[in-house]
């Protein structure tokens, strides 16, 4: 009787550590998200006249892909005039981190010129438009006009900074056996004993020869360390798209052509792309 007790008091005590260690780790990196991983929007130098407004933007585009190519300044101003100012500049699409120099009018004088009521406050909008994506970052108005006029670094030197160098290749790229259309970049043929179109090529070479019959994949990703060498869109654009610095698979992409996934998941030189069979 009393072993018995002792046993479900352990199994008890077990079951409420292992419950609240998941609890600790949950929050442990709910905290580490939201202290390092947040986007991070800094304001800087403009290097144009008093209408010109630099910025920068930093997220993790692993995580949350998404090209910016909106920003808008609203100041909200309720105890004096104007009550509010609402300026929006578009721009070049970026999908890593950047940074801006854009011309804002006449507008950011008259938002800056009315920053200067302790209650006013300045509300920066990124967006995305296409991936229906938007941060806020909110100011206090007079801590606005502060960083705008105290801004170091300019938007050319971030850029520079932060510009991926795909120059180097830091991969080797492995040797493979199939073929696929010429790839753009590097006009090589690859071929794929698969591949009903070329399985002719491989007939009585005593390797993998025959054609396979097509199959459905259930899911298709994209595992950290895209080099951006453009191979599987080149193969299967319907399925694959290439930002700047990563790979995503299209919302909505067709999950049927087995093989062209399979054969873009080879050409893959660092081997990212995962695909499930259905
Ligand atoms: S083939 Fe691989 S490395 Fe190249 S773009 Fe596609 S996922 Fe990235």
């Amino acid at each position: 009787m009393n072993t018995t007790f002792i046993a479900m008091g352990v199994a008890l005590l077990a079951g409420i550590g292992l419950v609240v260690t998941v609890g600790v780790f949950s929050l442990l990196s709910g905290a580490f998200h939201f202290l390092f991983a947040k986007p991070r929007f800094t304001i800087l130098k403009s290097k144009t006249d008093s209408n010109g407004f630099a910025f920068s933007l930093k997220w993790n585009s692993s995580r949350e892909p998404a090209k910016f190519d909106s920003i808008r300044l609203r100041l909200y101003n309720p105890f004096s005039t104007p009550t509010q100012v609402d300026v929006t500049r578009t721009f070049d699409a970026a999908s890593s981190s950047f940074a801006r120099d854009l011309d804002f009018g006449k507008n950011l004088e008259q938002l800056l010129a009315a920053c200067n009521h302790e209650s006013a406050s300045v509300e920066v909008e990124m967006g995305a438009s296409k991936d229906a994506l938007v941060h806020h970052f909110m100011f206090k108005a007079e801590k606005f006009k502060a960083m705008v006029e105290s801004a170091t670094g300019d938007a050319d030197k971030f850029n520079e900074d932060h510009t991926l160098n795909y120059a180097k290749p830091l991969y080797h790229t492995p040797k493979r056996s199939f073929i696929a259309e010429p790839l753009p970049a590097s006009n090589k043929a690859l071929k794929i004993s698969s591949n009903p179109e070329f399985a002719g090529a491989f007939a009585g070479s005593g390797g993998d020869a025959a054609a396979v019959e097509n199959f459905a994949v259930s899911k298709v990703w994209i595992e950290p360390g895209c080099i951006v060498c453009d191979a599987c869109e080149a193969i299967f654009p319907e399925v694959f798209e290439v930002t700047d610095d990563s790979c995503i698979i299209r919302p909505g992409a067709p999950l049927d052509n087995g093989i062209l996934v399979e054969e873009a998941a080879e050409a893959c030189p660092v081997e990212v792309i995962k695909f499930t069979k259905a």
